[in-house]
């Protein structure tokens, strides 16, 4: 009886998990999405935890204490800016779980004791979990620049992750047939594991800092690898779903971004993309034309129709509540304001929709690339504010441009521009924009946040 409970329960996790998934697809639903997969995975846990063959409660007291407290605290510290580094570290530390689940159950096989089934999840888990492992914490070490966040190339290195899997995947078909007949094999299981934990970090390094978001959505994919063949390996249900949930959508994401950004899976992960940066405007002889914020709030204010590119800098300068403030202000004078949303701005996915939520602007006014591309025409005024890469109009026009083809916001086809960022320098595909060089553009050298507190003050006087 208390089994087909536990199954009922974890059936009642699975169902809540793919609820959860479908509500998050949308700012709207997102949060209902949250609670709905926070209490499916609290359901999963408890059911887990009155299984009877837990012998001890005294340990998994501990680690749920210890672990709560570093996420809760890890969460209210991280800022905004933090979050792909700290999916990362999540990712990790899913990896991490499943390899030594995989571990301690083969530790623990008596000789003649498991099938080969059995076994091939126990390596399968082992090598993928390790790899997301040491993946997860190199991404997480070059996002937060501990090492650096270029591509570190070397020779001959595709040549020795190949090496590296081969003999990784060769050891594991090697100790799954000696167990079968003979028994437990540490030595070369121990060598598998480390074999597996080294690809994971040489296969990271020569991937560039800004293509981790991508890559960490990959890793993510990995993560519920690992935790469905932990799944198998245990004989539990739940873990399989929700690994097999994770996985597919991980897959889902990380060809989503890449699709957006025009490159293919291979080119981000082989590619070094970044590695070389091209000459700047200001080197080539072009000049770009700085504005004032009273100026800049003359523009704003006569426009009919204001359309609002945010970008990373929108979220290093922390400028979500002081747009919000702007689109208020302007609202009130009769402007029409809304802001185009780049499916990679930023430097995660979704990140633009997640600081402007955060600031109560309304969904409404956040429209996709798409749909505001066709509006740009008939708009007054196209305020970038810390992006770049996203409104490069090379994208559309110089095959030689690294950023060819990759959609992009067409803030250049609007009356006038105004760029809001420090200084000329180029953004992540390290490539210059010929938008900031158009006569129709002004360029306010400025932080964010200290340009719309400017332009705000500004405002008033208009
Ligand atoms: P970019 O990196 O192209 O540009 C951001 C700009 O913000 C910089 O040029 C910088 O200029 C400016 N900036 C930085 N700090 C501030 C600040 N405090 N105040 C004002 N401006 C600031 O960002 P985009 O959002 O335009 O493009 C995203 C890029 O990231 C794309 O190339 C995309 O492909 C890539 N990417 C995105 C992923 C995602 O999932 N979102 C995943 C992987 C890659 P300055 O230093 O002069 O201020």
């Amino acid at each position: 009886m208390r089994l087909v409970l536990i199954e009922l329960a974890y059936l009642a996790a699975g169902a809540a998990f793919i609820v959860a998934l479908k509500w998050l697809s949308s700012p709207r639903t997102a949060r209902r999405g949250n609670l709905v997969g926070a209490t499916g995975m609290l359901v999963a846990i408890v059911a887990t935890l009155v299984h009877q063959e837990i012998v001890r409660y005294e340990y998994i007291l501990a680690g749920l204490v210890v672990g709560s407290a570093i996420g809760a605290v890890a969460a209210r510290r991280a800022p905004m800016t933090a979050m792909p580094q700290m999916v990362a570290l999540f990712n990790g530390v899913g990896g991490g779980a499943s390899m030594l689940v995989a571990w301690a159950e083969y530790g623990a096989l008596r000789p003649g004791q498991a099938g080969g089934d059995v076994l091939v999840s126990v390596m399968f888990t082992t090598v993928v979990g390790a790899v997301t492992l040491s993946g997860s914490v190199m991404a997480f070490a070059k996002l937060q620049e501990l090492v650096p966040g270029r591509p570190i190339t070397y020779p001959l290195q595709q040549a020795g992750n190949l090496a590296l899997l081969l003999a990784s995947v060769l050891l594991a078909a090697f100790v799954v047939a000696r167990t079968a007949a003979v028994g437990p094999q540490p030595a070369p299981f121990y060598l598998m594991l480390g074999l597996a934990l080294v690809l994971g970090t040489t296969f990271i390094l020569p991937i560039g800092g800004a293509d981790m978001p991508v890559l960490i959505a990959l890793l993510n994919a990995f993560s519920g690898l690992a935790a469905a063949g932990a799944g198998f390996v245990l004989h539990n249900h739940v873990l399989i779903v929700s690994g097999a949930l994770v996985g597919s959508s991980g897959v889902l994401l990380t060809q989503i971004m890449c699709w957006a950004m025009n490159r293919s899976v291979g080119n981000v992960l082989f590619g070094a993309f970044g590695a070389t940066a091209q000459a700047t405007g200001a080197a080539a002889g072009r000049v770009a034309q700085p504005i004032q914020a009273d100026e800049a709030a003359i523009l704003l204010a006569y426009a009919r129709r204001v359309v609002i590119v945010p970008g990373y800098g929108l979220a290093v300068s922390r400028a979500q509540n002081e747009v919000r403030d702007l689109m208020t202000a302007l609202e009130a004078r009769g402007v029409q304001v809304s802001f185009a949303i780049h499916p990679v701005a930023g430097r995660m996915p979704g990140h633009m929709n997640v600081l402007l939520a955060e600031a109560d602007i309304p969904y409404d006014r956040l429209v996709d690339m798409e749909d505001i591309n066709p509006e740009l025409e008939r708009t007054d005024v196209a305020l970038v504010l810390g992006a770049n890469d996203v409104v490069n109009p090379a994208a559309r026009s110089d095959p030689t441009s690294p950023l060819y083809g990759m959609p992009i916001i067409d803030a250049d086809r609007a009356a006038h521009v105004i760029v809001i960022k420090r200084s000329l320098s180029p953004g992540f595909a390290g490539v210059d924009n010929d938008l900031f060089y158009m006569a129709k553009t002004r360029m306010f050298f400025a932080d964010g946040r200290d340009a719309l507190v400017r332009i705000l003050h500004e405002l008033k006087n208009v």
